[in-house]
């Protein structure tokens, strides 16, 4: 298999290593990819700086917007095979995998429409002089994606980024990269011309570190981990481009006792158990105010062992954690909470025939966590929900920003004016108010404050986010 895309081809990487793809539901290996290196970020970079300066360059914003219309047209007719590449890689239930390859297509269909609506601005200025403000791409950009919605990441930051008129390099997640080689297939069948869109596979350190202070990049954008952000932080500053980070979060559900209870249980276990805990955006933290915290809580414990564990066929709630060193580290969560006496309130169950080597694990409810408890400060990146309790609106506040993370927040309360404050209040990049989507639509702007990163990808704030301005001064006489 060659699956570096580069200049419009498909390439095996220089030195000819691989990496093994690996299934999560039993740990066996069904797929290898291209183990891309700093020789083949530096095709194709070169690549995408000669897509610029030539056929994709030359593009009108409409055209470039067909161009994604189009690809978003191939992906939805690919429905059901993008679909089946995303549960294997990842082992998430097929019904979200083919909801995941509808929002790839949402994100081309947005951007391709919103390719040729990105006006500038004119400014008065001196007499005899015209002054215009455009936006422009910033050239050859750099996208950087984890492996736990690697579909609809290829969709969030790639869709924006050509629309806009860049030449983009992507570094796909080594652990889960299967649909961005086949959506890079239908990429080329879409009319990308060569160079618009490469794909380099391959590991972190090794393509990803490349590419970050490949001096011939313009842009970066990363999702991931807090401790590899900083990394591309610093690389892109010593490369002087600009960067996003995307990077994870603690997120807090805050129910009131003037909620609508009934309606925010189901919401709030699925905020935590969907894509098996692994999203950013995972409401992770269940804030209850005191006088309803016995009561709610055992809702939500009733909801929880409800929920059910299987592979992507079975369909179920949620599938395996993606890799062994995840498993191993969110069970080490798991384990070190029991040990330190924090009280497991209820368990989700594994369907029955699960492989014992997959990567399984069943999700969890901690009750009455100290708030200085690791479970309570740390990203678990599994379904394991922790539960608090807090006084007062006063309280409620103080506990919800009590993390180094900011990116998103639900708040349940039938109360406007709290609704309100609390949505001032909370230092977040995203709230929710009397509901929950982990990052909302492609219309809505996604990002964090503090440890979760910086910059807004979504919406229209992702145009802005994948351009730049240049100002032009025009003298007259
Ligand atoms: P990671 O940060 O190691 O990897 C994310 C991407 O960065 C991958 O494509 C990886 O190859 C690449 N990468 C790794 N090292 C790099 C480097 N030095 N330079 C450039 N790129 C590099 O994340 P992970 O191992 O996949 O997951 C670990 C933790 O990251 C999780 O437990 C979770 O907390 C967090 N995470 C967050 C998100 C999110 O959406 N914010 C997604 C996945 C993981």
């Amino acid at each position: 298999m060659t699956t570096l895309l580069i200049d419009g081809k498909w390439i095996s990487a220089q030195d000819g290593q691989t990496i093994d793809v690996i299934n999560p539901c039993n740990g066996e290996a069904f797929a290898r990819i291209d183990r891309g290196g700093a020789a083949d970020i530096d095709l194709a970079v070169s690549a995408a700086q000669r897509a610029l300066d030539g056929a994709w360059g030359r593009l009108t914003a409409t055209e470039r917007g067909r161009i994604l219309l189009r690809f978003a047209g191939l992906i939805l007719g690919h429905t059901e095979e993008l679909a089946q590449i995303e549960a294997r890689d990842t082992g998430k239930p097929i019904t979200v995998a083919r909801n995941d390859v509808a929002a790839v297509a949402r994100y081309f269909e947005f951007y391709g429409a919103a390719a040729d609506k990105v006006h500038g601005q004119t400014i008065p200025y001196l007499n005899a002089y015209n002054v215009s403000v455009v936006r422009v791409p910033h050239g050859v950009t750099a996208h950087i994606i984890p492996w736990n919605y690697p579909a609809q990441m290829f969709g969030r930051t790639l869709a924006p980024a050509l629309a806009m008129g860049n030449a983009a390099v992507l570094k796909p997640s080594e652990d889960a990269c299967l649909s961005a080689l086949k959506l890079g297939e239908l990429a080329i069948e879409a009319g990308f011309p060569p160079g618009a869109l490469n794909i380099v596979t391959g590991y972190g350190h090794e393509a990803g570190a490349a590419l970050t202070a490949h001096p011939g990049i313009h842009f970066a954008t990363f999702t991931g981990s807090p401790e590899v952000g900083v990394m591309v932080q610093e690389a892109t500053a010593r490369n002087h481009v600009p960067c996003v980070l995307e990077l994870g979060g603690k997120s807090p559900q805050v129910v009131f006792s003037d909620a609508d209870l009934d309606k925010a249980v189901p919401v709030i276990v699925k905020a935590i158990v969907q894509n098996a805990g692994q999203t950013c955006s995972a409401g992770s933290r269940l804030l209850v105010q005191q006088d309803i915290y016995d009561k709610f809580v055992g809702m939500v414990a009733a909801a929880f062992r409800q929920v059910r564990v299987g592979t992507p066929e079975m369909d179920l709630d949620c599938g395996p954690i993606v890799n062994s060193k995840q498993y191993q580290r969110v069970s080490s969560f798991i384990e070190e909470a029991k040990a330190s006496g924090v009280s497991l309130l209820a368990e989700g169950s594994l369907a029955p025939g699960l492989s014992s080597a997959g990567y399984f694990i069943k999700p969890a409810l901690f009750g009455s966590v100290p708030r200085d408890h690791k479970l309570a400060c740390r990203e678990v990146f599994g379904p394991v929900l922790s539960a608090m309790s807090f006084v007062d609106e006063e309280d409620a506040v103080r506990l919800a920003n009590a993390t180094e993370y900011g990116l998103a927040a639900g708040v349940w309360t039938e109360n406007g004016g709290r609704q309100a404050r609390m949505a001032k209040r909370l230092l977040s990049g995203q709230v929710f108010i009397n509901c929950y989507g982990a990052g909302g639509g492609v219309e809505l702007p996604f990002g964090g404050v503090k440890k979760s990163g910086h910059g807004r990808e979504k919406g229209f704030l992702a145009l802005e986010e994948m351009s730049t301005t240049k100002t032009i001064v025009q003298y007259h006489n």
